[in-house]
């Protein structure tokens, strides 16, 4: 039987591989998509994204934080809930999202497979049982994400001992939880579990976290995590761990300078690599990274000029925001859909931590670098109406501001919706908008965007030399 023959084949369904198949299809092109896990939606879906977005709104509502206080009555259902109950949330979203994604594929006419995808040749993916067959195509897109680190001398059994992944099909709620690795995935698990009731550990092998927020940021960060219960316990790394024949006997986890923590379940959280090892990549001649990523052009290019690759397989920024308009701009210079050519300059940072962090544009300390003469401007969410109301006692929007002509070329925000919020301030950034112009806009009264007007009036009474708050 012949091959059957596409424009497009895509490889993987996370955000990367399913919005460049739609779109291709949109504009009328034959695809074909192939996924070899059981659920559509990689590690956005099934993994990483929605799972710990979920999980950390369950472990708020179910803690009370956000409300402790506020409306005379109280509510601390963590201790009472049980695991099916924190999970019950994070299953129902990662199926529901699955099946749309599904939905979506079939709605525009694309042929899945499933199966392992790898390359024949040039232009033949070779499928993998169940589909068991050889498809052509003129262009092939790779978007086949990628997995956790796994260091040897890390025991993980998926049990006690997890990475990223396993982390969200724990059968019990872990009393205690050492976690491994402060970056942005290391954090979010730290202060989910943190919130939703067990001792957390927080470990990292540098004193440094967050190297790329503002400092003031990450110093607040650190300040609020800490006094919430978390133990951070940085430059240093963990040497072994010893995991007990018992369930009811704690892990022994022996860090770089010989201490020896105690607890229940442990999580590494500490790095990723391209999923390429399935793809027979040395049949067509592309080459990969130290961490198995794919080395691409601004257009997503491979150095084969009709195969190309997005998401977390070119390695940097690894998001699923930023894999998404990959995938479509990639179609955009395969069928020349003449949309949208390129990203965006500047895209916001999220990190869903409790409290939650975003940022957009230049930090103070690179203010400093490029020697950039700069002012700041500070307001509190616990000033503001919206934030009196909520309850917020603690957070703040931060804006870097050119002193040459009073643009805007950074914004920092910690508290409540952050990652909400940031998209304003990506906008003042991109069009280079002046203090004058943030302080003629009239918003919702009350809101937490009024944290941009205030930080607006600090900068300004910097400047002028009046300085009304502190
Ligand atoms: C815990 C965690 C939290 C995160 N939080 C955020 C967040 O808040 N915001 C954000 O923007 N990003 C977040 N991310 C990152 C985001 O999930 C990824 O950047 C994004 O999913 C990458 O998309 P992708 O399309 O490149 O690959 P993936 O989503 O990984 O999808 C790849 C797909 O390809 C399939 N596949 C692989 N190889 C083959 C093959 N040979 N044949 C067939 N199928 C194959 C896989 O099964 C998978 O379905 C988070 C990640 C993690 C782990």
């Amino acid at each position: 039987m012949a091959n059957k023959q596409y424009d497009l084949i895509v490889i993987g369904t996370g955000p990367g591989g399913e919005k460049a198949a739609v779109k291709a299809a949109y504009f009328g092109h034959k695809v074909a998509i192939v996924e070899h896990a059981g659920l559509f939606g990689g590690a956005e879906v099934i993994t990483g994204t929605l799972p710990s977005k979920t999980l950390k709104e369950t472990a708020l509502f179910l803690s009370g934080k956000q409300e402790k206080g506020l409306f005379s009555i109280e509510r601390d259902l963590s201790r009472k809930a049980s695991i099916e109950d924190f999970m019950f949330r994070k299953n129902l979203i990662t199926s529901t999202e699955a099946r749309a994604i599904g939905e979506n594929l079939q709605r525009h006419g694309i042929d899945v497979y499933h199966g392992t995808g790898s390359f024949e040749d040039l232009h033949t993916i070779r499928v993998s049982p169940p589909a068991d067959c050889s498809l052509v195509a003129d262009f092939i897109l790779i978007a086949t994400g990628s997995y956790p680190h796994h260091p040897a001398h890390i025991p993980f059994d998926g049990h006690r001992v997890h990475d990223s992944d396993t982390i969200l099909q724990i059968k019990r709620f872990p009393q205690s939880l050492c976690v491994v690795g402060a970056g942005v995935i290391g954090c979010e698990y730290a202060t989910i579990f943190s919130t939703a009731g067990s001792k957390v550990y927080l470990v990292n092998d540098k004193t440094e976290v967050f190297s790329f927020l503002d400092r003031e940021v990450t110093e607040a960060f650190l300040e609020e995590i800490q006094e919430n219960g978390i133990e951070t316990l940085f430059n240093k790394a963990v040497n072994s761990i010893e995991v007990p024949e018992s369930d009811s006997a704690p892990l022994r986890i022996t860090l770089s300078d010989n201490r020896v923590l105690e607890t229940d379940m442990f999580l590494l959280a500490a790095g990723r690599s391209g999923n390429v090892r399935s793809l027979n990549l040395e049949k067509v001649g592309i080459p990969v990274g130290p961490r198995e990523q794919i080395y691409v052009d601004a257009s997503y290019r491979t150095k084969v000029p009709h195969i190309f690759a997005v998401g977390d397989v070119i390695g940097f920024p690894a998001l699923a925001s930023t894999s998404m308009e990959q995938g479509r701009i990639a179609v955009a210079h395969m069928f020349h859909t003449q949309d949208l050519e390129h990203n965006s300059l500047f895209f916001p940072y999220g990190i869903y931590t409790i409290p939650e962090i975003s940022m957009v544009g230049l930090t103070e300390q690179e203010a400093q670098k490029k020697a950039i003469p700069y002012v700041t401007g500070l307001a509190r969410y616990a000033d503001m109406p919206r934030g009196k109301i909520m309850g917020a006692q603690r957070g703040f929007l931060k804006l870097i501001v050119k002193r040459e002509n009073l643009s805007i070329c950074g914004v920092h925000i910690i508290g409540n919706i952050a990652t909400e919020l940031i998209h304003y301030g990506t906008h003042l950034v991109e069009d280079k908008k002046d203090l004058y112009f943030l302080i003629s806009q009239i918003f919702n009264y009350p809101t937490f965007h009024d944290l941009y007007k205030y930080a607006a009036y600090d900068a300004l009474s910097t400047l002028a030399g009046h300085k009304v708050k502190p």
